[in-house]
């Protein structure tokens, strides 16, 4: 088993890499190769995981994923430091159950008609920093609405717990394959009409978004993407998928419930 570990530099992350590092190189088979691998364990943070899903896109089609985290219980990092020896015995004495979750293809046309593919973990945004945007959207090639605002932003339903939340997206189960357009800031008056909602759509449904203006940026999971001569911006499901190695992972709303709620203990 080909192995990469992915982390961020925290004190208790570069113990817990360590430590892991200790334990794998006594499993018989193993092999750390960080150009190749087909098992990627990140330690830190979902901030990490996303970090290492950018580094192996290219990849992903062969790789799993497993989230170790140093921090809170994150959304892609199922395992806490203290489990790390746990994790280890479960890789390799049981098969680890696949958890597989959608991915955002956005495909950037330009002026000339070239086109340029990126994919995205969490979302993509297309905003202005100063002044607002103007945008026609499309589902599916037809007009739908015409925005003006901050910008919009399309989200996997992993990412729905990410800046999707922030902006008055709503939680969406990642095991359904769907993608959600959220308004941020929207104008709304007799000028400017636009649903105003958060929308989400189906599997085999895609949004475009035409900016009228210039100077706006796009982002893939928060990293910005330079634009150059942008004609369109088309958002659809991936072919592609990401996916996790699990074993009996915590069950998604006790996740939500712990990160935004705080954790209750009680059932009917
Ligand atoms: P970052 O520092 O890596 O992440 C910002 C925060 O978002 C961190 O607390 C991170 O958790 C959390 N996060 C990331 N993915 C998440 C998910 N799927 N569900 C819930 N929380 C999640 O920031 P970045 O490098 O600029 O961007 C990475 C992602 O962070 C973006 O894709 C965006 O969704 C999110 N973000 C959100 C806001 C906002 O809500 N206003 C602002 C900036 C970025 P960890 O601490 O576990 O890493």
């Amino acid at each position: 088993m080909r192995i990469a570990i992915a982390h961020n530099t925290n004190e208790e992350t570069l113990k817990v890499v360590a430590h892991l590092k200790k334990i794998l190189a006594t499993k018989e088979g193993v092999v750390f190769d960080a150009k190749y691998p087909d098992v990627v364990i990140t330690v830190g943070g979902d901030g990490t995981l996303i970090n290492a899903f950018h580094r192996y896109e290219k990849q992903i089609s062969s790789i799993r994923f497993i989230g170790i985290h140093t921090g809170h219980l994150g959304f892609y990092t199922d395992w806490q430091g203290q489990d790390v020896d746990k994790m280890v015995d479960a890789l390799f004495l049981r098969e680890p159950e696949s958890a597989k979750y959608p991915l955002l293809e956005v495909e950037l046309t330009t002026e000339s008609n070239e086109r340029k593919h990126y994919l995205a973990l969490n979302e993509s945004a297309v905003k202005r920093v100063s002044h607002t945007l103007e945008a026609n959207v499309y589902i599916d090639g037809k007009l739908f609405e015409n925005f003006r605002g901050d910008g919009l932003c399309v989200s996997t339903p992993t990412g729905s717990t990410a800046y999707n939340k922030s902006i008055g997206g709503a939680v969406i189960h990642p095991k359904l394959k769907a993608l959600q357009m959220t308004e941020i800031a929207s104008i709304n008056n007799r000028v400017f009409r636009t649903l105003s909602s958060p929308i989400v759509i189906a599997p085999d449904q895609w949004i475009t978004i035409v900016p009228n203006s210039d100077h706006f940026v796009m982002t893939v999971d928060g990293n910005r993407i330079n634009l150059h001569n942008a004609k369109k911006i088309d958002f659809r499901i991936s072919n592609k998928e990401i996916r996790f190695d699990r074993f009996g992972h915590t069950h998604f709303w006790s996740r939500v419930q712990s990160a935004f709620i705080g954790d209750k203990h009680d059932t009917i």
